[in-house]
């Protein structure tokens, strides 16, 4: 089963996410990754097998933003890959969701959604979430959440940023 961590404060998310992920190992999973927002950007790192496989690529610098997120997966849709494992990202690499569940009416989001233009980097129902909201997105993060949940059927948890 997945884990989902999320954390936002005055200290550095890195390590509070990577020691989540240790904490959720024994729920049972294929693949990890986390995302951290920074003045400079984003950073994304995921890895497939275990959280210290996902330690083992960590840049000798600490990343240095205070909020994030990180995901345990299980995969449902699409092989326990890197390019499947969680966050995943819109086109822009702007937004960054987690998930835990299955979207079951991806099939049909992901083609109307790539008819628009979206490009899509993994075979995982999850990724549609990421682009549905890029895609009802005006201004108002939260609306564009809310108007992407109207579309979904499934029943799911999930965190972004
Ligand atoms: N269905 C999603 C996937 O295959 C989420 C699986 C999970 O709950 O870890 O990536």
């Amino acid at each position: 089963m997945c884990g989902i961590i999320a954390c936002v404060g005055k200290r550095l998310a890195l390590p509070i996410l990577v020691e989540g992920l240790k904490r959720l190992e024994y729920r049972g999973y294929d693949s990890s990754g986390v995302a951290i927002l920074q003045n400079s950007g984003a950073f994304l790192l995921k890895s497939a097998g275990k959280v210290s496989a996902l330690e083992s690529k960590l840049p000798a610098d600490p990343e240095n933003g205070n909020a994030g997120i990180a995901h345990t997966r299980w995969a449902t849709h699409g092989k326990p890959t890197e390019a499947n494992a969680h966050p995943h990202t819109d086109c822009k690499n702007s937004l960054f969701v987690v998930h835990n569940g299955i979207i079951e009416n991806f099939g049909k989001l992901k083609e109307d959604l790539g008819e628009k233009g979206h490009i899509f980097r993994s075979e995982t129902d999850t990724e549609v979430l990421a682009h549905l909201i890029e895609e009802n997105y005006d201004g108002n993060l939260n609306l564009a959440v809310q108007k992407a949940l109207s579309f979904i059927e499934g029943t799911f948890g999930m965190a972004h940023q």
